[in-house]
């Protein structure tokens, strides 16, 4: 498999790709957004579908039959066939059962059909997608249904329609229905804030701009692995010699046939609306980051989504294989996917970016404040949302940025938050205005040009007019993230909004007096979130410790806080989820690491039975048959001739036996954990008792990877993976 995937690989030619259109042409051509719906739709449709997006008002079944109707003339115009509703299950994954428009009349005449039946609401056999319990065989059935906020797309020859998917009882059984919720909650507790200084203020929605980090390996090199096949990473494998010491790659020049990847690739999302606009080349070898400008939070979630089967599908056309794995490799960087967040008003303000007057800046320090504080007291919950088995690798090993949350706000900040936290109790004198507004308030430059984290350590940051969270996985849905975060500043801002008002009303303060009052304790409460330093330091964890900062490093570890009675109490208050659903979708979780856990190591038992043994063993022979040999040729002279094979089989077989053995003890660590009495233990028991055996196999594995002829070596090399280009 090894040379023939090597010959493949070395005779591949880039696809040639032609750009002919402009991309603004070709822009959202496959997504039925408004300029589609105006034409497509009845005017009372058009503006009950655009009410509906403003404020979540529910669509009737009549309007729903004119969206219909509309949406099949235009899918159908565009050559559509099928339509599917798209969802997204708890396996993190997306998940579509298409349908086609074709009907059968009762005279036997075929028709295209698709009403508003179809379009809202759909019952897709739910009972293999993982519930978490909250499905029991009475209630086993599972919905679909319409999110307008996300328009409908082509793709291929599918109308696809955004949709939450729902048990018969209304629990969440995805990642989208959360997030919509949590994105209402922030909504509403934002615009009550943002009316303090503008009564216009509307409608708040949440930004979200991600940035992913891929590699992209040779598909016919990737097909020849079979744990990159079956866990998306490499479980053995000696570094190569030239990893990403020299940062020759980082920002280089983009290799061709990866650039006629990215093209073709660029062109799907122009038609797919997805407005991607970044490409570089990442720090380690065959690593690539592709970057969108925001969007509104739901949408660019779904834009993520859908990019990453886009990418799958286009580079199985130029003949790769997109490794999304948080680290698909030891020994070079792995990849994350930072979400770029913030806050934006209907009246086109970005509440996180400083403004050009003393009041907007107080704004913009209500929300950055309110921000850290939400961070500051959920940190370990928001930690919890970027967990995963593949995930872990990152963020709780020696990579940045670690697993401990902080916040990097910057100098410029930090001195304006010291100043703030001056500021009297109570009512202002004049004077003490005056100073704030001129010279701590009014001296926020509206661009900060310090405000960038070069290390790239800090999990949060602030860069200017954004947080960046920089733990999210490459692989993950963003959903997660995003609905804690957005959960935690809407608890955050509510209860904001009773302080400050409870000082108007009864203390009697002016509007401003009062959110500096609340802003100052916030301040003084939350410093130990604030930390500009190196995030993944010796000193950090330490420091960190007396902060009494959590640093769980393993997913069990982490998502035992989801059902903690303030994580409870915070998604009751904010409508978010409520118990069954956070119980259910921990126990996913815990199933979902505990799944990771049993293929990687039974991959790897594979691995070491089937193939690296073998191949030792056969390395023997000939070693064996040539000490042989040559002890026939020269007798009892053959000593001196023979020492070095005898050493490298004495070596082989320390290794062979180590791997083996070593193979043999971690079955038996997954029979012991299978019998945990529950899902956290045998979850706790796959990270504590069985995982530790995957480092230590590898060791020996690729010990003998450097022992044994490379002709003989059956799984292609690090080398090979990483820089055949
Ligand atoms: P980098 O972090 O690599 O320096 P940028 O700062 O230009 O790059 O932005 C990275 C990402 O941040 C982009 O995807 C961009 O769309 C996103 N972004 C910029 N402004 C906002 C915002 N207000 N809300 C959400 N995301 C934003
Ligand atoms: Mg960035």
């Amino acid at each position: 498999m090894r040379f023939e995937a090597l010959a493949k690989s070395h005779n591949r030619e880039s696809v040639r790709i032609e750009e002919l259109e402009k991309r603004s042409d070709l822009f959202a051509k496959n997504v039925f957004n408004n300029s589609k719906m105006l034409q497509f739709l009845t005017n009372e449709a058009y503006s009950k579908v655009q009410a509906a997006i403003f404020s979540g008002n529910k669509i009737d079944r009549k309007i729903a039959d004119q969206v219909a109707e509309g949406m099949k003339a235009w899918a159908l115009s565009m050559g559509a066939t099928h339509y599917t509703h798209w969802f997204q299950p708890l396996t993190g994954a997306t998940a579509e059962k298409h349908d086609a428009f074709f009907d059968l009349m009762p005279d036997g005449r075929g028709i295209e059909k698709f009403g508003g039946g179809q379009l809202v609401q759909q019952e897709p056999d739910a009972s293999s997608f993982p519930s978490g319990g909250i499905r029991n065989t009475f209630e086993a059935r599972g919905y679909t249904a319409w999110d307008p906020t996300s328009p409908a797309f082509i793709y291929k020859t599918t109308l696809c329609i955004p949709t939450i998917f729902v048990s018969y009882t209304g629990e969440a059984l995805d990642n989208k229905a959360p997030l919509l919720r949590a994105l209402h909650a922030v909504d509403e507790a934002a615009t009550g804030v943002a009316q303090y200084f503008d009564k216009n203020v509307r409608k708040v929605h949440a930004t979200l701009g991600w940035e992913q980090e891929y590699f992209l390996i040779d598909k016919a090199l990737a097909q020849s692995r079979p744990d990159i096949l079956m866990t998306g990473r490499t479980l053995v494998g000696s570094s190569a010699a030239k990893g990403q010491q020299l940062d020759d790659h980082y920002f280089g020049v983009i290799p061709n046939r990866v650039l006629s990847f990215m093209s073709a690739l660029e062109k799907q999302c122009m038609l797919l609306g997805i407005p991607v606009k970044t490409r570089h080349n990442e720090v380690a070898p065959n690593q690539f980051e592709l970057a969108p400008v925001f969007e509104e939070a739901n949408l660019s979630v779904d834009h993520n989504l859908l990019l990453m089967d886009v990418m799958d599908e286009i580079a199985d056309k130029h003949g790769f294989k997109v490794l999304f794995h948080e680290k698909p490799f030891a020994g070079i960087n792995g990849s994350g996917k930072h979400n770029n967040w913030s806050l934006a008003t209907d009246t086109g303000v970005n509440l996180l970016s400083p403004g050009s007057t003393p009041m907007k800046n107080l704004q913009f320090l209500t929300f950055f404040i309110n921000t850290i504080k939400a961070v500051d007291t959920y940190e370990e919950l928001l930690r919890s949302s970027i967990a995963s088995a593949s995930n872990d690798h990152r963020l709780g090993a020696n990579e940045a940025p670690p697993a401990i949350f902080s916040i990097f706000v910057g100098k410029q900040l930090s001195d304006v938050l010291d100043d703030l936290e001056g500021v009297s109790k109570g009512k202002l004198s004049p004077e003490e205005k005056t100073e704030l507004k001129l010279n701590v308030v009014g001296k926020i430059p509206e661009i900060l040009l310090d405000n960038t984290d070069r290390n790239r350590t800090s999990p949060f940051a602030f860069t200017g007019n954004k947080f960046e969270m920089r733990g999210v996985g490459s692989k993950m849905n963003c959903a997660k993230p995003m609905t804690v975060l957005n959960t935690i500043v809407a608890k955050q801002l509510v209860d904001f909004k009773k302080e400050v008002d409870a000082l108007i009303d009864k203390k009697n303060l002016k509007k401003d007096e009062a959110v500096f009052n609340v802003l100052r304790e916030y301040i003084k409460t939350s410093k130990r979130i604030r930390f500009d330093g190196d995030g993944y330091s010796k000193d950090w964890d330490t420091e960190a410790r007396k902060r009494k900062l959590s640093n769980n490093k393993n997913t069990p570890k982490a998502i035992q806080v989801l059902t903690s009675k303030d994580s409870l109490a915070l998604f009751e208050a904010t409508k978010v989820m409520n118990d069954k659903e956070l119980v259910a979708h921990q126990e996913v979780e815990l199933d979902n690491y505990i799944f990771h856990l049993q293929i990687e190591s039974s991959i790897l038992n594979e691995l070491v039975y089937n193939y690296i043994v073998p191949a030792t063993l056969k390395y023997q022979n000939l070693l064996l048959e040539n000490i042989a040999g040559l002890k026939d040729v020269y007798g009892a002279a053959h000593k001196k001739l023979t020492e070095p094979q005898l050493n490298i089989l004495e070596k082989m077989a320390e290794h062979m036996v180590a791997a083996k053995k070593l193979a043999d003890l971690m079955t038996q660590a997954k029979i012991k954990s299978d019998k945990a009495t529950s899902i956290a233990k045998k979850a706790q028991s796959y990270c504590d008792d069985v995982k530790p055996y995957l480092d230590q196999i590898r060791e020996h594995a690729d010990a003998l990877e450097q022992l044994v002829a490379d002709e003989l070596w059956p799984l292609t090399k690090y080398r090979e993976l990483l820089f055949t280009k």
